[in-house]
Order: structure tokens, then C-alpha cells, then sequence
């Protein structure tokens, strides 16, 4: 019988199951939503605000969604047709056991992957102290005195060391040299980097690098240390014969070589460089892992990326806080260090814990029982009639076979990969994972019928291969830090205690506008450690890569379908470095065309410091360009500047919707006027939440932009990375996309590599895949509609409190129109009370919110980005804030509370400053601590006061540092 009250069949099944999920307002806190912006429905919202020259011309062509279970099992399907080998290929990626610990407490949590760049210092504490506890790690390894809180990964860094040296160095020299054997991919992104600085790069056998210098001069070298292929050289002679000529030394080294091995730094290397995958890190076809760079003292103003140093707080504690970022991008734009931003923090907190958990002498002895299998294996293969090619090695062979191919194919039918070095030869790597059965599987492929050694005769120990004169003798990670944490125990509450410091999305939303801190859903974050996506090597044969392959065409076509371009690649590993391949993509395809004088990037004044960095490290003159003061770019200055470079014009970067989220209306005229003058539009796309589904830069006018899949696409921002950001073209720039020539990708009108491996982050990529797969086309675009309907919501419920700055001028809505995310001007309140943007940012700490992104794009501003994922209930919970945060401001303003005094000034308060006998202030301790009555149910404190930033730079300490050395 019929039974007619039951729902059909296709909504039991509930495909749209995770829509429902990701958005944050169900649809009667919509409909209420809607009410309060004073519109009849979502589509009604949408009309006021996306200008109709826009819209998409048809919906995104993607496949129905699935539920999570479904979306798993298909993604594991395709999981399933990559071949997990055993892997002895070493070249920078390694076998690692992630401790249990780590993996479910860090890499499994959200309270670590869910929280973002540690730019609030006051709740950053757990994490900054997880990358100072890095810089010592990374410092005491390398015998340096400073290093950052991370790179991008080992190639990328040692081309930033390598442009560092040709800033920092007194060599005026343009020449680079690197030794023969530094890792291919190393040397495949140097020479991307290099080509349009003007830089020359010699590749020079090690052994005939001081000869090649009394020929040639140069401004630094670069070594590889151990090599390629496991020759472990005495590097004294070749820096010192670099010194002699005024050049700098560059050394790559291996972290857990370096327990055993003399550190750059007391070999005399100005710089180090390399990846610290190994500690901890699956290999994930070759990421993400943070890489390190470390340099001397006298070099810490030139170094790029993040650094982390101690600072006091408002109480004259100690606290962290990110140091000098006079050099970074958004505070130095063209004129910056280098273009990072989103760098490796969670793979570097890892990386670190692994150095905490481990301790140095557990460090030791996993690099020894490395060294010491290596030499067995050694041993074993000089006994079966093999010849090796080098006589020192710390856990790489290369040997000697004339019958390579067979041993290769052997070896895969093994389920063993080893690395191609030449013609006749075959390199070994072995690793933490390596068992004595590995050895034994090895001896056979290499020995054949003949008998094999037995370890019988090493048991009582074995010569290792490390030449005595480059044994380490001095002590590193001797800090508590290093000696406290070993029992599961200790580490379990030290992880706990640590993340329980920082606010992340587990706690609150993060309204951070341009950076898109929207749900990391759990379903999506599974597969990423699932063996058949985390234990692949990236340089594998291409034969076993097929379920990445896949992942890749899939990924791509999809993204594609979302932003109206016709080709993308996945290789740049954050936003940063999709602009930069971007740029190269024009720059070549103006060379193509025999235009290579096209030089000109003009970049209006208020976009993200990133986008003049990258124009820059292309060899691009930057040209800044006007806004109008509705913050639309001003198009009579572009059409001027246009004008006047016309016959040199390369490009135009936009962000849209612009970095003040307003949609510019007229930006297809914007295209168009750059196109007439010969130049490329590049649409930066980092607020891509506003379009998806609703309009594709493809399709209005944009030549090239990136994508964040760490902002849009819901990969978590780990603390500060790991990020990924696609570069996408239009058809006629699709056969410039960066190739990838040491894996063998690519044809030789593509862009070098900008990455060490092929696909980059390779291995966050299934976040992005199951986000789209369960949304499908109308859940994406549902999204977008939200998110645009939430900071609407925000900025009506906030106009009668503060000024909006920028609002699209929409007279039907109330609060003016914004795009998805909504600026507030706070300058007009500090003339009457003294309280400015960031005394606003740090009480919200007090009322248990994450601030708003400060002082950008205008300064002395807070920028307001919802996202879809916040409901109702927490977008009111923020608006309250914010309003009694207004009032209290009126306070001031009308006298009661001085202007020095007050809750704004003093915020953040911590639990151990209103617990003091006295309390000399003119508000009460509960106005302190419990301004809105909720808080009472639920307290975030502040484990420090305000953060002191000058002070912390005046007085530069960035490792581990015993507490009476920090206060002299
Ligand atoms: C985040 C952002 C970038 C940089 O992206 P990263 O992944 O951090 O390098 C560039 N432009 C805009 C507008 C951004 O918001």
C-alpha cells in the first residue's frame, strides 16, 4: 500500500546531506536574516548587490553531491589507484613514523588545523611557542643563529636563500652557483627564480667548485650536503674558498643527518636550508612539510617568511609575537623581503614536536640506527660483488649496475622503489621506517642467486660511512623543552596545554576578512592521511601516481567549471606563489610574442602586499594605481597610467571582489581598457567566495588568477599553512603553465617548476575535492550566497553602531550592500575617546572572539568576513559584542572612564591581573572579565596581557631562551 506520508525516496536519501552541514543559518534563521536586511529572499539579496554584467553565463557543470559516506568511498576509490610501494628514493622525501600522539593531537586536531596566522600574538601563544620551540630546533641542528618559522618547502627555500644572499651579500656579482649534486628540484625552481632576476646559475661539480672561482666570480653557492646520491664532502674548503672571494655560502642539509654531522654553521655557511619532513611528516607525493632556512645573526633583517620572537606583554611577562614584519609583504609590498605569507605552520608544529617527543638523544639514535642499516646494507652490497660509488654516506648508496633496468623492474615487482641517479647507476636511501627485512629485499635485488650476508657479524656494531673528521661534537636541543615531553603522558597534556592558549574555529568563528576562515569539515579532512594519499613519493614512476592523476583531473576540471578558465595548475603551494607563477605565465607569454620589453605591472594602491611582492620577484616594475573613495579602483588613473605605458604595459592586478568587498561594477570595462593597451588582466581570487556560482573571473575579462584552497576551497589554515593556490588561465596562456622537468612534465614553453614537487601540497588536495563533490553546483552556490548573506546580515545589524566603509551603495539594502565581508570604520571614534581599531580587536579577545583581519585594507579599520558556515546564533553572539563594545567606547567619550584607562585600553585582561589585591582602575573587575552574561557560562582567557611589538623587535630573541639570559 501507498503510504503517502512518507517522504520520497531521493530526500530519504538525502544526497544534499552535507549542504545542510557546511551552511551555518538553516532556512528560517535565513528567512529572519533576510528580514532584518529588509529583503524578501536570498535571490533578492543577490540582485542588489552582484551587478548583472557579471553573472555567469550558465550554472557550474559539476557532478550531483553525495553524502559524506558516499563522497568518501568514491574518493577512496580513487585513493586506491595509487600504488603504495615501499620507497628507497630519498632526493628530499623520506619515510616517517608520525608519532601517535602527534598525529591525533596536531595533525588530527582541530584546535591546531583550524586556527589561523598568529597575528592576534595574545591568543597565538600555544602555537607561537610550538615554532620558537622549531627556530631552536632548527638553530641548534644547523649551528645558525637565527631561522624562521618556516618555508614553503626545500626548493622554494633555497631560492629564497639564494635571492637573500643577492640582497644581503656584498658580492656584486650576478652569478649563482650550484653544485652538481644538489637535489634536481632544488635546481629546477633556482633556475625559474633566477631567469627573470638576471641571475646566471653554473651547475659545478663540487670537486671543481674552488677551481670554477678562480675563473668565475659569484655572490654564493649553493651545496647539498649530504648529496644526492650520499656523499657526505667535507664542505671547509669549498665555503672558505667562497669566503675568499666575498661570496656567501648557501649549504642544504639534512635535519637528521645533522645529529651526527658537523652543522653548516661551524663549517663557516652563511645560510642553511632544507626540509624537515623527515621529522614526522608522511610524504604525501611531496607535501605539505615545512622547509627551514637558517642564516647568520647578521642576516636576520634579510630573511624572508615568518619569524616568531619574545616580546613582553603589558604585565612585563613574557610573550611571543611575530617579529620584524617590516620586512614582510604586507608592510614592505614591492620593496619586501620576498612574497611569503601563508607559509607551513602545521607541518612545522609537527615537525618540531616530533624534535619535542623524540628529545635529542631519541634524535641520535634514530639517525644512527639510519647511519648504521645504511652501512650494513653497505657492507652487504660490497660483499655480493656491488661497487659503490662513494666511500661516505649517511643513509644514501649509490651503486654501482650495469643491469640497472632489470634491478628496477625487479625491484617494482618487489613493491620496492629505487632512484634512477645515471646510466648505471642506482641510488638507495633508507630511513626511520627501514626494518633489517628492507635490507634483506635489497641485498636480494642487488645480489642475485648468491648467498647473502647475515647480520650476525653487526650485531656488535658496524663502521659507519660518516668521515670522522665531519663527526658532530657540540650538544643541540639541550633546552628543557627538548627533555621534558618524552613520556606519552607529558606530551599529551604539554599538546593539550599548548592548544588550549589559542583560540581557533573549534571555539569561535574567525571573522577574518580576506582570509575565508569557513568550515574544515571532519569528512574532508580524513582522507589526507589515508597511506594510499599520505605514503606516495612524488617522484615515484608516474605508473604508480595514478589515483593523484585522477585526483588532479577531476580537481582541476572542477575548478575550472568554478572560475571560467581553461587551464589550471595545482603546483603553487599558497596564494603567494600562484600570483608569482602568474606573473610568469604573462611575462612568458609576452616573450612569446617577441614583447619582452613588457615590463609594466600596475597594482591598484589598496591591494594585498602579496601581489606587488610577486610582481616584483618576477623582475616586474610595479606601478601603483589611485581608488576612488568608494574604494573601487579610481578608472581614470588606470586609463592614464594605461596611456602612458602602453607600449610597455605587462599586466594589471585586481582583486575581486575588491580587497574592501565591494563588487566594482565596472569591471569588465576595466578588462577590456587593459586588453586594448596589450597588457594581461590578473585577477587575484582570493575572494573567490564571493563568486562561485554566481560569476567566474574567466568569464568577466581575467587572463590569469590564483585560487586559496585554504580561503575558498576549505582546506583549514593550520595556524599560518599549509595553503594551496592553483594558478588558472585562459585558453591562449594554457601552454605556459609552470611544467615540472625534473619529474618529467612538461614541454619547453611552460614555465619552469615553482615548486619541489609536481603537485605541490599534494596531499590537502582531498579536502578540496570532497568539499565540491558534497556540495555539487547549487550547494556551492549556496554557499556563496550565504556568505554574502551573513556579512549583509553583519553590516545591517552593525550600521546604526559603526560606520561601514565602502559599502556597495545599494539604496534598497539596508545596510548599504556588501560584498562578503564588511568593513568597519573606526577611525571616527579615536578623535573623542582615544580607542582605535586594535583596542577593539584585543577586547574581543576578553568577550572570547578572534578579531576581525586589523588595519587592512585601510588602517585603523576592522574587516569583517563571516563566511557561510556561521550560524545565526554566533553572528548575533559577535554583533552583541560588538554593539556593547560600542558602548563602551561611548563611555569614554562621554568621560566616565579615562581615555588611558579603560577596558579597550587594557585589553586583553588576563585571569592573574584582576585576581591582584588591588585594582586601580576606574571600571570594575567584572566589566573586565564578564562584560555580556554569557561569558559567565562559557570564559576564554587570555593567557597574556597586550603584546609590546616595538619592544620585541628592539630586542631580538627568537629560540628558546633561558628566562634570565631574556631579561638582562
Ligand atoms: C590571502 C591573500 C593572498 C595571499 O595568499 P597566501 O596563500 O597567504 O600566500 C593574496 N591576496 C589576497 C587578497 C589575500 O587575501
Amino acid at each position: 500500500m501507498l503510504n503517502t506520508a512518507l517522504p520520497s525516496l531521493a530526500e530519504l536519501e538525502n544526497a544534499t546531506e552535507f549542504q545542510a552541514r557546511h551552511l551555518g543559518p538553516w532556512e528560517q534563521e535565513q528567512a529572519h536574516m533576510l528580514s532584518v536586511i529588509g529583503v524578501a529572499s536570498r535571490q533578492a539579496l543577490m540582485d542588489g548587490i552582484v551587478p548583472a554584467s557579471i553573472h555567469r553565463a550558465r550554472p557550474m557543470d559539476l557532478p550531483a553531491p553525495l553524502t559524506e559516506a558516499q563522497a568518501l568511498a568514491e574518493l577512496k576509490s580513487i585513493a586506491q589507484q595509487n600504488k603504495v610501494m615501499r620507497n628507497f628514493i630519498g632526493q628530499g622525501y623520506y619515510g616517517t613514523h608520525t608519532p601517535g600522539v602527534i598525529l591525533r593531537n596536531i595533525l588530527e586536531n582541530p584546535a591546531w588545523y583550524t586556527a589561523y596566522t598568529p597575528y592576534q600574538a595574545e591568543i597565538s601563544q600555544g602555537r607561537m611557542e610550538a615554532l620558537v620551540n622549531f627556530q631552536t630546533m632548527v638553530t641548534d641542528l644547523t649551528g645558525l643563529a637565527m631561522a624562521n618559522a618556516s618555508m614553503l618547502d626545500e626548493a622554494t627555500a633555497a631560492a629564497e636563500a639564494m635571492t637573500l644572499a643577492a640582497r644581503a651579500g656584498k658580492s656584486k656579482s650576478t652569478r649563482f652557483v650550484v653544485c652538481h649534486d644538489v637535489f634536481p628540484q632544488t635546481l629546477e625552481v633556482i633556475q625559474t627564480r633566477a631567469l627573470p632576476l638576471g641571475i646566471t646559475v653554473d651547475v659545478v661539480h663540487a670537486a671543481q667548485l674552488a677551481e670554477h672561482l678562480t675563473a668565475h666570480d659569484c655572490f654564493a653557492a649553493l651545496m647539498q650536503y649530504p648529496g644526492v646520491n650520499g656523499q657526505v664532502r667535507d664542505l671547509r674548503p669549498l665555503i672558505d674558498a667562497l669566503h675568499a672571494k666575498g661570496a656567501l655560502a648557501i649549504v642544504a642539509a639534512d635535519l637528521l643527518a645533522l645529529t651526527l654531522l658537523t652543522p653548516p654553521g661551524e663549517l663557516g655557511a652563511d645560510i642553511a636550508l632544507g626540509t624537515t619532513q623527515r621529522f614526522g611528516m608522511p610524504m604525501g607525493n611531496g607535501g605539505p612539510h615545512a622547509a627551514y632556512l637558517a642564516t647568520k645573526d647578521e642576516f636576520k633583517r634579510s630573511m624572508p617568511g615568518r619569524l616568531v620572537g619574545v616580546s613582553v606583554d603589558s604585565h612585563g611577562n613574557p610573550a611571543y609575537r611575530l617579529a620584524l614584519q617590516t620586512r614582510e609583504q604586507h608592510i614592505r609590498r614591492e620593496k619586501a623581503t620576498s612574497n611569503i605569507c601563508t607559509a607551513q605552520v602545521l607541518p612545522a608544529v609537527i615537525a618540531s614536536m616530533y624534535a619535542v617527543y623524540h628529545g635529542p638523544s631519541g634524535l641520535t639514535r634514530i639517525a644512527q640506527r639510519v647511519a648504521a642499516y645504511t652501512a650494513i646494507l653497505a657492507e652487504g652490497l660490497k660483499a655480493l660483488g656491488r661497487t659503490l660509488i662513494h666511500s661516505t654516506y649517511f643513509d644514501t648508496l649509490q651503486v654501482q649496475c650495469d643491469d640497472r633496468d632489470a634491478i628496477v623492474a625487479a625491484a617494482v615487482a618487489k613493491g620496492i622503489n629505487l632512484r634512477i641517479a645515471s646510466a648505471d647507476t642506482l641510488s638507495i636511501s633508507l630511513d626511520e621506517t627501514s626494518t633489517r627485512d628492507d635490507i634483506i629485499d635489497l641485498w636480494t635485488l642487488f645480489g642475485g642467486t648468491k648467498a647473502l650476508p647475515s647480520f650476525a657479524a653487526f650485531e656488535g656494531g658496524v663502521a659507519l660511512g660518516l668521515p670522522a673528521a665531519l663527526r658532530r661534537s657540540s650538544a643541540f636541543l639541550t633546552h628543557p623543552v627538548f627533555n621534558t615531553h618524552h613520556s606519552e603522558t607529558e606530551m599529551l597534556r604539554y599538546l593539550r596545554a599548548l592548544s588550549d592558549k589559542d583560540l581557533a574555529l573549534d571555539r569561535t568563528m574567525i571573522p577574518l576578512g580576506s582570509c575565508t576562515m569557513k568550515l574544515n569539515a571532519t569528512s574532508e579532512m580524513i582522507p589526507i592521511t589515508w597511506p594510499e594519499f599520505a605514503h606516495i613519493h612524488p617522484f615515484a614512476p608516474r605508473d604508480q601516481l595514478q589515483g593523484y592523476d585522477l585526483l588532479n583531473e577531476q580537481l582541476c576540471a572542477w575548478l575550472s567549471q568554478a572560475t571560467g578558465y581553461a587551464g589550471i595548475s595545482l603546483q603553487p603551494n599558497a596564494g603567494s606563489q600562484g600570483e608569482y607563477a602568474g606573473l610568469l605565465i604573462i611575462k612568458a607569454y609576452h616573450e612569446s610574442r617577441g614583447e619582452g620589453h613588457r615590463n609594466i605591472c600596475l597594482i591598484p594602491e589598496s591591494a594585498h602586499g602579496t601581489n606587488p611582492a610577486s610582481a616584483q620577484m618576477t623582475g616586474m616594475t610595479v606601478v601603483v594605481t589611485k581608488c576612488d573613495s568608494e574604494g573601487n579602483v579610481d578608472l581614470d588613473d588606470l586609463r592614464a597610467k594605461c596611456e602612458a605605458h602602453s607600449a610597455n604595459l605587462a599586466a594589471v592586478m585586481i582583486t575581486y571582489p575588491s580587497t574592501y568587498g565591494v563588487f566594482e561594477t565596472r569591471v569588465t570595462e576595466l578588462c577590456a581598457l587593459v586588453h586594448q593597451h596589450g597588457g594581461r588582466v590578473y585577477v587575484d581570487g582570493a575572494n573567490m567566495n564571493a563568486l562561485v556560482g554566481l560569476a567566474a573571473p574567466g568569464q568577466f575579462g581575467g587572463d590569469v588568477s590564483h585560487l586559496n584552497l585554504h580561503k575558498t576551497f576549505c582546506i583549514p589554515h593550520g595556524g599560518g599553512g599549509p595553503g594551496v593556490g592553483p594558478v588558472c588561465v585562459v585558453e591562449d596562456l594554457v601552454p605556459f603553465l609552470p611544467a615540472h622537468r625534473s619529474a618529467g612534465l612538461g614541454t619547453p614553453s611552460q614555465v619552469g617548476a615553482v615548486s619541489a614537487a609536481p603537485l605541490g601540497n599534494a596531499a590537502v588536495l582531498p579536502i578540496s575535492w570532497m568539499y565540491i563533490r558534497m556540495m555539487g553546483a547549487d550547494g556551492l552556490k549556496a554557499a556563496t550566497e550565504v556568505a554574502i548573506l551573513n556579512a549583509n546580515y553583519v553590516a545591517t545589524r552593525l550600521a546604526d553602531h559603526y560606520d561601514i566603509h565602502f559599502s556597495g551603495g545599494s539604496s534598497t539594502i539596508k545596510g548599504g550592500g556588501v560584498a562578503h565581508e564588511c568593513i568597519l570604520d573606526l577611525r571616527p571614534l579615536k578623535d573623542a575617546s582615544g580607542v582605535g581599531a586594535e583596542d577593539v580587536a584585543k577586547r574581543l579577545i576578553d568577550y572570547g572572539f578572534h578579531a576581525p583581519t586589523l588595519s587592512f585594507p585601510v588602517a585603523g579599520t576592522l574587516m569583517v568576513e563571516p563566511t557561510e558556515s556561521e550560524s545565526q546564533a554566533e553572528l548575533d553572539r559577535f554583533c552583541d559584542a560588538m554593539i556593547a563594545i560600542r558602548e563602551e567606547i561611548r563611555q569614554v567619550e562621554q568621560g566616565q572612564w579615562p581615555q588611558d584607562d579603560n577596558p579597550l585600553k587594557n585589553a586583553p585582561h588576563t585571569a592573574a591581573s584582576l585576581l591582584k589585591a588591588e585594582w586601580p582602575h576606574a571600571y570594575s573587575r567584572e566589566t573586565a572579565a564578564y562584560p555580556v552574561a554569557s561569558l559567565r557560562q562559557q570564559k576564554y582567557w587570555s593567557p597574556v596581557g597586550r603584546v609590546d611589538n616595538v619592544y620585541g623587535d628592539r630586542n631580538l630573541f627568537c629560540s628558546c631562551v633561558p628566562v634570565s639570559q631574556y631579561q638582562e
